[in-house]
């Protein structure tokens, strides 16, 4: 086995998105329960935590300033304010666990996926999860709380401005079953990390393999 011993993947980017009500939680729920290889990108924020949240493991939980500060000083891969609140992804970890391997799901919007592609292309996978139709999507942002019409009719709207950013993924997934959409995303990753431009050491093992032939 010295030959595949030689053989390395680079990590990957493999960022989820959807609008609310497209299923992103629960698959990427499932994805870091279910696939060993995944990391979460925990991801800076000057929002508040809500009820639940832990500091360190759903988001770093800062303050405006240390916000600024870690942009001006180039601490951050992207970043965005989104519904009035800023968030970025801490460039340190993210680069040193690339190198080893790690692979990295993000959930971030559709302004940081812009910029992670932008900087890091051949690092990127792009993948976007969308509901099967608008009235199974107004079901489920209705089906989650008993929230006022207000309330869901801005979250349709929220909903819809995010699907029409569509065509700045690599992949769209329709999430009609959920079992199904999962086992997609999926495969999309398998084969993602097979891609030729992220295995090195193919060279001297694909020599060793045609010596062993000769
Ligand atoms: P929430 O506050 O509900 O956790 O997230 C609000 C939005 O911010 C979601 O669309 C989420 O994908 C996005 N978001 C979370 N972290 C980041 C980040 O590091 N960068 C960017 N650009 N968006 C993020």
């Amino acid at each position: 086995m010295a030959e595949s011993q030689s053989l390395h993947r680079r990590g990957l980017m493999f960022i989820l998105s959807s609008p609310s009500g497209g299923g992103k939680s629960t698959v990427a729920r499932r994805l870091l329960e279910e696939d060993g290889e995944i990391a979460m990108s925990v991801s800076v924020t000057t929002r508040p935590p809500r009820p639940g949240e832990v500091d360190g493991v759903h988001y770093h939980f800062i303050d405006q300033a240390e916000f600024d500060r870690m942009v001006e000083d180039g601490e951050l891969l992207e970043w965005a304010v989104v519904f009035g609140n800023s968030y970025g992804t801490p460039k340190a970890q993210i680069k040193a666990g690339l190198k080893a391997g790690q692979d990295f799901l993000f959930d971030i919007d559709w302004q940081g996926t812009q910029q992670l592609y932008q900087r890091m292309e051949t690092d990127v996978v792009r993948v976007f999860l969308l509901p099967p139709s608008i009235e199974e999507l107004e079901a489920r942002l209705r089906g989650r709380a008993k929230d006022s019409d207000d309330v869901i009719r801005d979250r349709m709207s929220r909903a819809i401005s995010e699907i029409s950013h569509w065509d700045g993924y690599d992949y769209v997934v329709i999430n009609d079953d959920l079992d199904d959409c999962f086992a997609k995303v999926q495969t999309i990753l398998n084969a993602e990390r097979m891609g030729r431009a992220r295995q090195t050491g193919l060279v001297d093992f694909t020599r060793n393999l045609m010596a062993g032939g000769s």
